[in-house]
């Protein structure tokens, strides 16, 4: 694998892990994700670690359910970060077009700029419309401190649905108040998002992601979207992932 600076045997033991992380280091460098986001993926890949960096049965029925939610909402919003928009911007863009759902960037370090380079990024691999950038997040979720509160009324705002990849627990927490559903990915089954959501993804975002754009396609036009939404229980997930981790299954 070959990537701008250095090139990563592909029979190296950890060529994946490695690979993905130069996914992140180049956002870095380009102006998408910042310091912060390479420690928060550093937190991310202990769990990877500890699930065997798979998407595991469990996770299996957590994106079923997922996706069946976003094909149920009548405003399902993609909630993207500078770590989502370095790790996997080509099928962010797929599941919104197979999902029927809007782009929306939103940042905990918010600058202009990094708004900016998050929209062409997405843009780039075939995203038509980006909300959320510069004036245009002029609504507010209350309550809320951080940057993070501003959102856009065409988008998170008025949305029934949220899918968040890597989201900071307080405004999940915040999201669920306003009567939101919250799809989260987060590969902490212990985090304030992952137990806040109601459907929270314990897996990596570059697999999950594709994987939820698959399964929706699949699922697309099929009656049981409820049934399967109504059968999915989050608090197990998050148990038997925990499980799993602990080596316990
Ligand atoms: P919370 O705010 O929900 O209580 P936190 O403060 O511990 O959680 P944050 O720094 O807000 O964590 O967000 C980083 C989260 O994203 C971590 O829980 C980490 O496990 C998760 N994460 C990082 N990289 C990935 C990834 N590639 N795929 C899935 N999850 C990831
Ligand atoms: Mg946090």
């Amino acid at each position: 694998m070959h990537i701008d600076h250095i090139a990563i045997p592909s029979d190296h033991p950890r060529a994946k892990s490695l690979y993905i992380r130069e996914m992140l280091v180049k956002g870095f460098r380009r102006g998408l994700v910042v310091p912060e986001g390479l420690i928060a993926h550093g937190r991310g890949e202990a769990y990877d670690y500890l699930i065997g960096e798979r998407t595991t049965k469990t996770a299996q029925r957590a994106i079923k359910a997922a996706a069946a939610m976003l094909l149920l909402s009548s405003r399902p919003v993609i909630s993207v970060n500078g770590n989502t928009a370095a790790l996997c911007p080509n099928t962010v863009v797929e599941l919104a077009k197979v999902a029927g759902a809007s782009i929306e960037v939103n940042i905990f370090y918010r600058t202009e700029a990094r708004e900016r380079a998050i929209k062409a990024e997405l843009e780039l691999h075939g995203a038509k419309k980006v909300l959320g950038v510069g004036s245009k997040a002029s609504a507010r979720i209350p309550e809320l401190q951080s940057e993070r509160r501003r959102v856009d009324p065409d988008g998170i705002y008025a949305a029934d649905t949220v899918l968040v990849p890597l989201e900071d627990g307080d405004r999940t927490e915040a999201l669920v108040k306003m009567n939101k559903t919250v799809i989260a990915i987060d590969l902490n089954p212990l985090s304030r998002t992952s137990r806040a959501a109601n459907i929270t993804i314990v897996d990596n975002v570059v697999r999950a992601m594709p994987a939820l754009a698959e399964v929706a396609r699949k699922l697309r036009g099929t009656m049981s979207l409820k049934k399967i939404t109504d059968n999915f229980d989050n608090r197990k997930h998050l148990q038997e992932s925990l499980k799993i981790m602990k080596g316990e299954v």
